[in-house]
């Protein structure tokens, strides 16, 4: 269990509606540990913001996020350039009697500061083990370990949960009061992510049965 962060920062404080800002570290954490997909965010060359999708992990007080020596994104945030990154749970469009107060049913985290990377090879296999169970538990022990070459390949960087807000946004539409009136439907449409039945690779031998870890992972994502 992380630290109780509590308070917002000056940075973090949700301005724009703050009555959905949440600063709980257990809440932002539930979030993190939810989600699968972040966008990572750094300022490039020329003062040009690059949002680029990534998975990541939480571990403990850090989220992990591993990527190619190759990637621009990774090189600029393994230098030291501030971050950015959000990771966003879309749990519902929200369908209100007017267009402008139609919105969605969110819980979304964003984090700022500065990452850093882990150059030692024990710190990368363990940090690696730990992103590979957030996204597919059982995973990491049943695949084929890392090579080397492949450790060098891959950059993971450490973003520390400092500075980090949470914004959620659950329940019906709140209309105009004047709109109550008017003969429109309005509510809310669910979503979630959910997993489908596993596909076997078509060169999966017909008789190797899809493991357990596998069918466990499908089976707690399917609602
Ligand atoms: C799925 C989804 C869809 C959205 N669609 C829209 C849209 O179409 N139009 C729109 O205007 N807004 C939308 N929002 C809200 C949007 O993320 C911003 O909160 C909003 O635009 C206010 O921006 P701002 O720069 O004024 O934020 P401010 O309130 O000034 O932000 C200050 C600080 O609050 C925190 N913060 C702000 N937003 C979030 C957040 N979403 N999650 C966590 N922390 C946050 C950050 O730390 C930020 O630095 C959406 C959010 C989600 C999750």
């Amino acid at each position: 269990m992380g630290a109780v962060m509590g308070a917002p920062t000056r940075r973090t404080r949700v301005r724009r509606e703050p009555e959905y800002g949440v600063y709980d570290r257990a809440a932002i954490d539930a979030i993190l540990d939810e989600g699968l997909v972040g966008h990572l965010g750094v300022i490039g060359d020329g003062g040009q913001p690059f949002v680029l999708p990534v998975g990541y992990g939480r571990d403990g007080d850090d989220v992990l996020v591993h990527g190619s020596t190759a990637s621009r994104l990774f090189r600029a945030a393994a230098a030291g350039a501030p971050v950015c990154l959000t990771v966003t749970l879309l749990d519902g469009v929200v369908l209100a009697r007017s267009t402008f107060s139609s919105t969605m049913n969110y819980r979304s985290v964003v984090v700022l500061g500065t990452a850093t990377a882990v150059t030692d090879e024990a710190g990368k296999l363990a940090a690696l083990r730990c992103l590979s169970e957030r996204l597919a538990p059982g995973h990491f022990d049943y695949s084929r370990a890392p090579l080397p070459q492949e450790l060098k390949a891959t950059t993971v960087l450490r973003l520390p949960l400092t500075e980090a807000s949470a914004k959620v946004r659950r329940g019906p539409p709140h209309d105009e009061a004047d709109d109550y009136d008017l003969p429109i439907w309005a509510g809310v449409v669910p979503l979630a992510l959910t997993a489908g039945q596993p596909e076997p690779d078509p060169a999966v031998p017909p008789d190797r049965p899809t493991p357990p870890h596998v069918r466990e992972w499908a089976r707690r994502r399917t609602r």
